[in-house]
């Protein structure tokens, strides 16, 4: 597995903090260290003149532009597609919530309100679609907050004197197979590998505590990509060498088993997957496993910002790349990731596992629903109507109204300068 160099948001985020405490640290001042800098709640902490929270600001609103532009060719490459199937309006929600995410009125509300928590400004009363999958708004929120839910795992996991080991499994793959077959052969060598005696008796012997594993998708030259990323929580003194060698010669065997290699597999072949098919590290850092096992690493967005040196590389691109260029054979590819995908958890814990490791359940469309997860701060009464907000929908101006709103030192003032900018 290539290294990759690029910097998630989170990790942007992380730096930042760090070298905000630092500056504290040095000249003494009380650094905000968040965006929304409202009048009547932070005035009297407020560093206007600190540079570091305006930076971390800026790289957020750029990414929450970026992904509300990506939402909307969502929206266009899937009605497209509704078209296509002469769906009915009534039944788009079949097609995917994401059409009507973060863009229809919820049901029963009668305006659109933003919201502020100690962080982020953020809607109220527009429908959400909760699809980590489809949409780079809720996937956003979901990442974050299952990221947290990771982190916390593997710390329990050491806790209990147990250790975590990554494994990613592969297989090879070519142009001419449909992700939604390849997925259920997929599947399949997944479901082999975790049956039978020799599975049981390996399990007792490394005292498996569980496994946490998320599902990722690129598409490349050779096609779709679907490959795993596994957190294994067993015993430390299990040995490296026979443990790597076990898995290897099972996933061959599954492999086989799931008719994602041939029952006979030439020399070249064999070798190929034997390199290849998995890779493991044993004692892994729940920074390792995030730095790998995070799908927004993949997005176009987070290569464009952080410059990285890994574009125009030939790596596979993640769905959302789909959505930054608007051409015929994205949206084609889009569409195909959206009815493959449908049903498809990303993350998948073995089951007692978070009650074991003290996580709470919550589902994705929860931690899409509910932003203010932490105490809302208080009521400034932003609200936009069906009117105003059919005029934020054609300025395409949902991310812009968020950053404005984070960025104002006085809330109302900021929100009359938005009403009169849409009325013009
Ligand atoms: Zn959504």
């Amino acid at each position: 597995m290539e290294k990759n160099k690029t910097k998630n948001l989170n990790e942007v985020k992380d730096e930042v903090k760090d070298e905000v405490k630092d500056e504290v640290k040095d000249t003494g001042t009380v650094a905000l260290g968040i965006y929304a800098k409202s009048s009547t709640t932070y005035n009297d902490n407020v560093n206007a003149s600190n540079p570091m929270p305006a930076r971390l600001r800026e790289v957020f609103h750029s990414y929450r532009i970026k992904r509300y532009s990506l939402l909307k060719t969502a929206r266009k490459y899937l009605l497209n597609h509704a078209r296509e199937v002469n769906a009915k309006t009534e039944e788009l929600h079949k097609i995917s919530r994401t059409i009507n995410c973060k863009h229809a009125f919820a049901y029963e509300a009668d305006c659109v309100k933003v919201d502020f928590n100690s962080k982020n400004a953020y809607y109220t009363g527009l429908q959400t679609c909760g699809s980590v999958w489809n949409c780079p708004v809720c996937s956003a929120r979901i990442t974050e907050v299952r990221r947290k839910e990771i982190a916390k795992a593997v710390e329990e996991t050491y806790k209990l004197e147990y250790q975590a080991v990554m494994i990613t499994f592969t297989f090879p793959h070519n142009n001419k197979m449909p992700l939604k077959e390849t997925l259920r052969k997929q599947a399949e060598a997944l479901k082999f590998f975790r049956s039978g005696n020799i599975w049981t008796c390996f399990k007792t012997k490394i005292k498996f505590l569980g496994l946490i594993r998320a599902l990722e998708v690129t598409h490349g030259h050779n096609g779709w990509h679907p490959h795993t990323h596994e957190l294994w929580f067993i015993d430390p003194k299990t040995k490296e060498k026979s443990f790597k060698a076990f898995i290897l010669k099972r996933w061959i065997e599954c492999l086989k088993k799931a008719n994602l290699l041939s029952e006979d597999p030439s020399k070249a072949e064999l070798e190929a997957v034997t390199k290849r098919s998995v890779d493991v590290k044993m004692n892994c850092k729940a920074s390792d496993y995030l730095a790998k096992n995070d799908s927004a690493k993949n997005w176009g967005i987070d290569r464009e910002l952080s410059k990285s040196a890994n574009k125009g590389k030939a790596k596979g691109l993640h769905a959302f790349e789909f959505l930054a260029e608007d051409t015929p054979k994205n949206q084609k590819l889009y569409i195909e990731f959206v009815n493959a995908m449908k049903g498809k958890s990303q993350l998948f814990w073995s089951p007692r596992l978070k009650n074991l490791l003290k996580i709470d359940e919550i589902s994705d469309a929860d931690i899409a629903e509910n932003e203010d997860e932490e105490e809302k701060l208080h009521e400034n009464k932003v609200y936009f109507t069906q009117e105003f907000w059919d005029l934020i929908l054609e300025k395409d101006y949902r991310a812009q109204i968020l950053n404005r709103l984070e960025s104002a030192e006085n809330v109302s003032e900021e929100f009359w300068k938005i009403i009169k900018f849409l009325s013009d």
